[in-house]
């Protein structure tokens, strides 16, 4: 009845125990897992995330170039990850893609025209898109309105530390809104004021493991089993129950992805 709407379960810090951790999300509820591949695009980290995915019936993939490895993106990757959409219906969105402006580690002008390329790319490809950004609004805001202006394209604001101000002009934009483990801590005072407010029908919930554990795990290696977490988090908020905030999580994923009309039967 829980959806983990972002995790990175196809890396190192996974390798000796994959398997029990998807069981152990399984265990506590947790009914789909959008796992999103990232890295170099030339190492497999692609292939990686989609065979992950058609292993497991309730983990799909999410494919992009991180603004991170901006740099590395070019004809090849671009290619390897509209086949990989072709062969795979398994690979639900293109992402995560956006702006780092924090750490930098790509150059800004190619982080910004790298994004642009791929919004394309998902348009093309009909897919919704994962969008990363951090110390970048402004610039995230303006590539997304000048790159969506049909607003035909959905798409999740991941792992959301922003202000009120942007969680309505994303979802102006066609985009849900999607908490992690950070809304637990201690000092996040201000996310907390925000994740009350945003409308119902566009929240979702993550974990971003093996990142951003959230209270009681801080400082542990994240896994989706404990996206339970950042539900009580926001039911407590809201003042819902569990159950109902599991369930119009589940049902805004499933809405979002299309889950329905995949084939696959929607989580519940
Ligand atoms: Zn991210
Ligand atoms: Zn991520």
């Amino acid at each position: 009845m829980f959806v983990d709407s972002h995790a990175h379960l196809d890396g190192p810090e996974f390798d000796t125990d994959r398997d029990e951790v998807i069981q152990r999300a399984r265990d506590v509820g947790v009914s789909a897992i959008l796992n999103v591949g990232t890295g170099d695009p030339h190492n497999g980290s692609f292939e990686r995330a989609v065979e992950l995915a058609e292993k497991h019936a309730d983990v799909y993939a999410a494919l992009g170039v991180h603004p991170h490895d901006a740099r590395l993106f070019d004809n090849e990757s671009e290619q390897r990850i509209t086949s990989l959409i072709e062969q795979s219906s398994r690979v639900i969105a293109w992402g995560e893609i956006g702006l780092d402006f924090h750490y930098d580690n790509s150059p800004r002008d190619v982080q910004m025209n790298v994004f642009r390329r791929q919004l394309q790319l998902a348009r093309e490809a009909s897919l919704p898109v994962i969008i990363h950004t951090r110390e970048a609004e402004k610039e995230t805001l303006e590539i997304l309105r000048s790159e969506r202006a049909d607003c035909s394209l959905p798409g999740v604001m991941h792992c959301f530390s922003g202000s009120l101000d942007l969680a309505h002009q994303a979802i102006e934009l066609g985009l849900y809104i999607s908490f992690s483990g950070i809304i637990t801590f201690k000092k996040a005072e201000d996310l907390r004021a925000v994740a009350k407010q945003v409308p119902f029908d566009r929240l979702l919930i993550e974990t971003d493991c093996p990142f951003l554990a959230p209270v009681p795990f801080r400082g542990k290696r994240n896994e989706p089993a404990f996206v339970v977490e950042v539900a009580r988090c926001l039911a407590e908020l809201r003042e819902l129950s569990l159950q109902e905030v599991a369930q119009s999580t589940s049902e805004n994923f499933a809405t979002i992805f299309k889950l329905d009309k995949r084939g696959a039967s929607p989580p519940s």
